[in-house]
């Protein structure tokens, strides 16, 4: 039988092992790998030239701020800034749109404003507020692929919760089978340590850094590990800083606690003197670390002990940004990374720390699908699974210039970096999206996903 797609004479790469051969598709979806360069009847044939075929890059965690702050990103842009980074499938969050999806008419309404716009597939966060616990179960039904809380202020229309509400929402993941994802920052001191370092007048960058420290993580990350096991629930941790975190995540988890934890390409590629240096586009929370914590956390990477690496793209207009040149609390916080997620992955993990290419698709495909429940439907090379893949020239040195990114506004922390690693294609369910820096789909070809288990 002849298949659709072939693509060919590539490093096929899955969570356990690389070897040279191929993919076969039909009907967009993955029939079966191939090793070597057997020979296979398809109606197209992709021959990549032994660049690395790796299942679609799955991102747990970015803002496209639609509906309502769409002039910020929007689903097109944001989704094909995505498929430039060798993104396939996005998962996007609750929050930094208008109105936020916190029951089930707003996230339908989201659903509405956003609909045949995504160049990729894409699934929703519900989000977890002071208010709002009866209305996750009808967020679960709509197929929300977890509910996210912020522990401390977010900045935005999204309230914070106590721990109240985080215990009453862990209940519920547990009952429910879905997961509860926290920013963990303790809301208490770092709003007293901000008023005591603005109070002395400084606007510095370092301001920033030093408002909210890794000690202020490590509490809420133990506080919620604390009470996810306390109720059986299931608690994801969104964009970890610290190892200290992660190795209480670790030990909770060798305890039975339901426990997964993420990083950010940021925290890995960037230290706080190069935001220092940088300014404004560099701001985040938490705020990017000292070097000495930048490579404990790559040692926890190395080690297996994080579970998902997530781009956390939280973009905005460029005078959002400017605003806070000559005073840092004035700047919105929020990196455009998305695109550049996987060449700095590649860069700083892959070539310059030996981080290996199956342990790169667990953390930033498999896992996520898993964590999320679109496994093995998304995050695999499995046959049977969505024929999503992305095509990497793992030797290609590049810089990115902000003309070269997708998002609305073209300014990033990355802009001016030289990568090692190049997205050279990306397919979703057998049809390619991206190719050498063009978009090759309308918009609307994304497919919404539903949390499957
Ligand atoms: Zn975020």
């Amino acid at each position: 039988m002849q298949a659709d797609l072939y693509v060919k004479n590539g490093l096929v790469v899955t969570e356990e092992t690389a070897f040279h051969g191929g993919v076969v598709i039909t009907d967009g979806k993955i029939v079966e790998l191939v090793a070597g360069d057997t020979a296979v009847a398809a109606q197209e044939v992709i021959d990549v030239k032994g660049k690395a075929i790796l299942p679609g890059i799955v991102d747990d965690h970015v803002h496209f701020n639609e509906p309502g702050r769409e002039h910020w990103e929007g689903y097109q842009a944001g989704s094909m800034a995505a498929a430039a980074g060798g993104v396939t499938t996005f998962m996007e969050m609750p929050l930094n749109a208008t109105p936020p999806s916190i029951d089930r008419e707003k996230l339908i309404h989201k659903r509405t404003a956003v609909k045949d716009q995504s160049v990729v597939d894409y699934a929703h966060w519900g989000g977890l507020v002071d208010n709002n616990l009866d209305e996750l179960e009808g967020l679960h039904e709509e197929g929300v692929i977890a509910f996210k809380g912020f522990m401390s202020e977010s900045g935005v229309d999204f309230k914070r919760i106590n721990d109240d509400v985080l215990y009453g929402g862990l209940v519920k993941s547990r009952e429910l089978g879905n997961v509860v994802g926290v920013h963990a920052e303790s809301e208490y001191v770092t709003r007293f340590l901000a008023a005591q370092i603005q109070a002395t007048g400084r606007i510095d960058r370092s301001a920033w850094s030093e408002s909210r420290p890794p000690a202020a993580e490590l509490e809420a990350d133990k506080r919620a590990i604390y009470w996810a096991g306390v109720t059986g629930g299931n608690l994801h941790i969104v964009h970890t800083t610290i190892a200290a975190g992660i190795h209480a995540a670790a030990q909770a988890k060798q305890e039975g606690v339901n426990v997964t934890v993420e990083t950010c390409p940021h925290y890995l590629f960037f230290d706080n003197d190069d935001f220092v240096r940088i300014g404004p586009a560099a701001k985040c929370a938490p705020p990017l670390r000292a070097r000495e914590e930048v490579e404990n956390l790559w040692e926890c990477v190395l080690a297996g002990m994080v579970d998902t690496i997530a781009s956390d793209h939280s973009p905005c207009p460029t005078a959002d940004k400017v605003k806070g040149n000559d005073d840092i609390w004035q700047a919105w916080g929020g990196i455009t990374g998305v695109q550049a997620m996987l060449p700095a992955l590649l860069t700083e993990g892959v070539h310059k720390r030996g981080l290996s290419l199956s342990l790169l698709v667990r953390l930033m495909s498999a896992n996520p699908a898993r964590i999320f429940g679109l496994y093995p439907q998304k995050g695999s090379l499995l046959p049977g699974s969505d024929a999503d893949i992305t095509i990497v020239d793992l030797d290609k040195t590049w810089t990115l210039a902000a003309e070269d990114l997708f998002s609305r506004h073209k300014h990033s922390a990355y802009v001016g970096y030289t990568f090692q690693g190049q997205v050279v294609r990306t397919i979703v369910r057998g049809t390619t999206v991206y190719e050498d820096g063009q978009i090759k789909v309308k918009p609307g070809f994304g497919n919404l996903l539903q949390r499957i288990r």
